[in-house]
């Protein structure tokens, strides 16, 4: 008989999965042969470039790169972020202090509360939102208080409504832009204002930027550190994965104020052995190749959005069309929840999406698509939702 088994309150404490309706009735649909189309997900169906492949091939037959592997990052990864840093956003980074490899940027969030949250430490958190942030801080027993993005207020947080005492005692915000799941962009003086209100409050500033390279029509989204006084506040989270089709690969970035990186540097030196140096390798040729690589796919999702958004128009329903990410945020059709919109999404058109409220309360009312597929797939998911009646 196997012993008794208790998992740990912070297992047993997790949200419960929200998501798990949608995906009883996906595999049933499955099963009864349906032809679905997921657009659930937000992972890139095109393939890595073989100029990056070829660099893996090299590097994984070099014996060097068969050891462990720094756990910081080879320092030629590490100049390789601050040169594109400099080259893309004009922003100056020391490889040595300011720069920390991650195994994908979802490590390095998650990672973030292990450094800085200690029990009962109150951390500010967008909502909807990537949910590796507050998960991040319920893992190490801090509070989350969460921060309503809506249509409103462009999708940006209102840092002002924060009542004052609650300011005073946050140790972290987050941010996202452009942002997972609305596809909102933020400008330069919002992220001015975010840093003005971090110094005020003693406040660490994250920034995710995993889509600053996904940006349309010509628009390209900014860093957080380009705004003065950005590195004394905060970091940045950045990723190879969305930039340039590597989500498996798993690679990504920590850069910024040297005390926050060297932190959580500290924190991962105790729990992995960084990324297999092959694949560093291939990251810095990604990096050095940058536009050559990312302006193909740039045009791939703009034309794709482009069939969603006006597909989704045509059939009467409301969406914004966004200026970065692959997402597009779809209000939900009067008298219907962000649930029910989903799944009636996919058992009368067999299109799977992701219900808003699945990223936070505030997300009710929403429906998120990606364009992780084809256009001729999309063309078809806009034929099958104008048939049915909402
Ligand atoms: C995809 C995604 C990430 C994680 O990407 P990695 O593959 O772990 O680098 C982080 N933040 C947001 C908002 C994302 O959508």
């Amino acid at each position: 008989m196997a012993i008794s088994i208790r998992k740990a309150k912070r297992i047993n404490e997790l949200p419960s999965y929200l998501f798990a309706e949608i995906d009883r009735r996906k595999r049933a649909a499955l099963a009864r042969g349906v032809d679905l189309i997921d657009l659930g997900v937000g992972d890139p169906d095109i393939p890595t470039s073989p100029k990056i492949v070829e660099k893996l091939m090299e590097g994984a037959s070099k014996p060097v790169n068969h050891r462990y592997p720094n756990s910081a990052g080879l320092l030629e990864f590490r100049q390789a972020v601050a040169d594109w840093y400099k080259r893309r956003f004009g922003v100056k980074l020391d490889p040595v202090k300011e720069v920390l490899s991650l195994i994908g940027s979802k490590e390095g969030i998650a990672n973030m509360a292990v450094a800085f949250v200690d029990p009962g430490d109150l951390v500010l958190v967008p909502n909807p939102c990537y949910p590796v942030y507050h998960i991040g801080t319920s893992f190490c027993g801090g509070r989350n208080y969460f921060l309503p993005l809506t249509k409103e207020n462009d999708f940006l947080p209102d840092l002002n409504a924060i009542p004052v005492e609650l300011a005073r005692q946050a140790k972290m915000l987050w941010i996202n832009y452009p942002n997972n799941p609305t596809g909102a962009v933020a400008e330069k003086d919002f992220f001015a204002g975010v840093v003005e209100f971090a110094h005020r409050h003693n406040i660490i500033v994250c920034h995710d930027a995993a889509y600053t390279e996904m940006g349309f029509d010509g628009y390209r989204p900014m860093s957080f550190l380009e705004v003065d006084g950005a590195k004394e506040v905060g970091m940045e989270f950045h990723s190879l994965s969305k930039t340039f089709n590597m989500t498996g690969w798993r690679i990504g970035m920590a850069v910024g104020n040297h005390e926050l990186v060297g932190a959580l540097a500290q924190v991962k030196s105790n729990v992995d052995s960084g990324i297999f140096q092959a694949v560093q390798e291939a990251a810095i040729e990604a990096l050095r190749l940058g536009d050559e690589i990312v302006e193909p796919s740039r045009k791939i999702f703009q034309e794709r959005r482009d069939i969603l958004v006006s597909g989704l128009r045509s059939a009467g329903i409301e969406c914004e069309k966004p200026r970065a990410t692959f997402y597009v945020w779809v209000s939900v059709p009067k008298g219907l929840t962000s649930a029910q919109f989903a799944t009636r999404l996919l058992d009368e058109a067999g299109v799977v999406t992701t219900p808003g409220n699945g990223f936070g309360e505030a997300g009710e009312g929403y429906v998120r698509f990606t364009v992780c597929v084809d256009k001729k797939r999309l063309e078809e998911v806009t034929d099958r939702i104008r048939q049915v009646r909402f």
